[in-house]
């Protein structure tokens, strides 16, 4: 089932996100929906807070995008980043390393935006994968930048808040627009 995308201004995507504490039928039917509604919006991540759920949830699927590529060590063994995807990400822990990168991005909770954002070049992560299992990988390229994207999502966290000030600073009319138009369409209570 395709699920609505909420967008900046909605408070759950503000929100941390609480561990997942086991893979229930309804985790499972909840990951099918995300990858169902990340294809559909044709986006390479989405964390569970976008679709209205504050938990420590993402999915990602890099291969829609041809012209930046990503690496992938699993279990410390090189792998091919397109035969993994799609990658579900559960409790993720995430170290970024390697040196700062510039690269445009976009969010799904912000249409029509996108920024140069600085991250760095690389993560290590350990999570459950969609059937619990745990995992060990290393990205790299476009998959580095999403996860960490990602992630911020699972904390709270939004690629504005990675923004340059002149960034931000130029993008104001537009954010505060999405945010008043998010607002507006709120239930009151
Ligand atoms: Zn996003």
């Amino acid at each position: 089932m395709i699920l609505p995308v909420l967008q900046y201004g909605h408070p759950i995507l503000r929100q941390k996100g609480a561990r997942v504490a086991a893979i229930t039928p309804n985790i499972t039917e909840l990951i099918a929906d995300m990858l169902e509604t990340m294809y559909a919006a044709a986006g390479i991540g989405l964390a569970a807070q976008q679709v209205g759920q504050a938990l420590q949830l993402t999915v990602l699927d890099v291969r829609g995008v041809n012209d930046r590529p990503s690496t992938l060590e699993l279990g410390g063994q090189p792998a091919d980043a397109s035969e993994a995807m799609p990658l579900v990400l559960i409790n993720p822990e995430v170290k970024p390393t390697g040196e700062p990168v510039t690269g445009p991005e976009g969010c799904l909770s912000f249409p029509e935006i996108y920024q140069d954002i600085t991250r760095l070049e690389s993560v290590e992560v350990t999570a459950l994968n969609a059937k619990g299992e745990r995992i060990h990988l290393k990205a790299g390229g476009l998959l580095a930048r999403a996860i960490q994207h990602e992630v911020d999502h699972l904390n709270g966290i939004l690629f504005i808040d990675r923004m340059s000030t002149q960034a931000k600073r130029a993008l104001k009319p537009q954010l505060e627009a999405l945010k008043a138009a998010t607002k507006a369409a709120l239930p009151k209570g």
